[in-house]
């Protein structure tokens, strides 16, 4: 009888932090979602912006676009309390989608008055 090199690695412990909990529940609130949100849930209700029209910019300038010419996309965004709860909802609605290295959205940088970049990390 031929013997299998297979080997399995058990965990004895099994480590479940408060992290992978919110990652869990941010999952569950964003089940549409095809980008990681990468914001802590507490942070989730904060407002943005005291502006209720703003527009999001995403670039495809990380390595993953190199010589590829990907023209930006914008994602318009208007509400009476532009939280990063509310931003993700409209962008999961208008279909952004991340699908290279950087698809963890870690929040919204403020590049001009009414437009704000994506913040990704992988
Ligand atoms: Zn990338």
């Amino acid at each position: 009888m031929e013997q299998t090199e297979e080997k399995m690695e058990i965990d004895d412990v099994i480590h479940i932090t408060d992290y992978t909990f919110e990652i869990d529940l941010i999952d569950k609130m964003f089940p549409r979602a095809k980008f990681v949100i990468a914001i802590d849930i507490e942070e989730l209700d904060d407002v943005v912006t005291e502006r209720t029209n703003i527009v999001i910019k995403n670039t495809y300038d990380c390595y993953c676009y190199a010589g590829v010419n990907k023209i930006a996309d914008y994602f318009y965004i208007s509400g009476e309390r532009i939280t990063n709860k509310f931003i993700i909802n409209k962008l999961i609605e208008q279909g952004l989608s991340l699908n290279c290295n950087h698809c963890f959205i870690e929040g919204f940088d403020k590049e001009s008055d009414c437009q704000f970049g994506i913040c990704t990390g992988s």
